[in-house]
């Protein structure tokens, strides 16, 4: 049975090739949905955008995140094992999705590209911070043990995973490797752009402090000098302890901070509850983990919403 399907697949694959009168040798992946492109498969948003701008029309990028879904706690339908199953590429960050983790387990062999493993990863945090010359403790900062998965949110990390995928991407499909390299470097371009107008964006502020929904900042704050106070951890959770809220409450006056930030994809309730204890607004801080289902924008342009957020809430001039 499962031989009869394989034989009928490249059959079809073979009589697909014929058709097309392609003759010279396709990639050793064999059949993908599109023989004239090379299949790529990227676990969430900022994956597929990197996929598409570096990939162009070389490319086909399904996103296994669907839009408007929190991609923490993603489960896969078969139907996306399958994508997964079938895809030439696998663009995915180890630790973050483990339904991901799991099917590339299985099946992924050498078919996967781990953005993980691209550069050294920071540590995790709770969601806390040190205060100089206090005792650690203060505001949660427990390790959460783990590696922080959000590097997506330093423009020069996402600009350095682009180098890698488009050497991948030209591993995969030799006869394109040249423009892979080129739109890799336009990218390139693009994100060092943005870098310099967070840079000079957040230079100069009156507070540092960003009080935000779950801790996925680590790689922004890090980046530009700020520092996260996450009223959830490393992942979003439905609720966090009352001692936590009181915690959070407590850094955000202490800090004199006017905003509490929520995201698009996660309920705002929380942040609200605490911004009404504090008398602080809230706003949407987006950690880009996916696009809302109604948004329009890419990468950039959700990362210039942010900014202009930050330099207002932090009174940057
Ligand atoms: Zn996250
Ligand atoms: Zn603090």
């Amino acid at each position: 049975m499962k031989l009869r399907r394989s034989t009928a697949r490249a059959l079809a694959a073979a009589t697909a090739l014929i058709a097309l009168g392609a003759v010279t040798a396709c990639a050793e992946d064999g059949a993908g949905a599109d023989p004239q492109r090379v299949d790529v498969a990227a676990a969430f948003y900022p994956l597929q955008f990197i996929a598409e701008r570096i990939g162009g029309d070389a490319v086909r990028v399904t996103n296994l995140t669907k839009p408007g879904a929190e991609p923490h706690d993603l489960e896969l339908t078969p139907r996306q094992v399958g994508e997964v199953n079938q895809a030439e590429l696998i663009v995915y960050l180890k630790g973050f999705q483990p339904a991901v983790d799991e099917a590339v387990e299985q099946n992924g062999g050498d078919r996967a590209f781990d953005v993980a493993g691209v550069q050294p990863l920071l540590a995790g945090s709770a969601g806390g911070h040190d205060h100089e010359g206090e005792e650690a403790g203060h505001g949660g900062k427990e390790k959460d043990g783990g590696k922080d998965p959000h590097l997506w949110l330093d423009p020069t990390r996402l600009a350095t995973v682009g180098d890698r995928l488009a050497e991948r991407l030209g591993r995969a499909d030799p006869d394109r490797a040249a423009d892979y390299t080129a739109r890799a470097g336009a990218l390139r371009v693009e994100l060092e752009t943005l870098d310099a107008e967070f840079a000079a964006g957040l230079r100069t502020c009156q507070r540092r402090e960003l009080m935000v929904s779950h801790a996925a900042f680590g790689y922004l704050t890090e980046r530009y000098q700020l520092d996260q106070v996450g009223i959830t951890g490393l992942a979003p959770e439905n609720e966090p302890s009352p001692q936590r809220l009181a915690e959070v409450a407590r850094e955000a006056q202490e800090h004199q901070a006017t905003t509490i930030f929520f995201e698009t994809l996660v309920s705002p309730k929380v942040a609200e509850t605490i911004a009404r204890q504090v008398g602080a607004k809230t706003a949407v801080l987006d950690p880009l983990e996916g696009l809302s289902a109604d948004h329009g924008g890419d990468y950039l342009s959700v990362m210039r919403t942010n900014l202009a957020t930050l330099r207002t809430a932090l009174s940057c001039s």
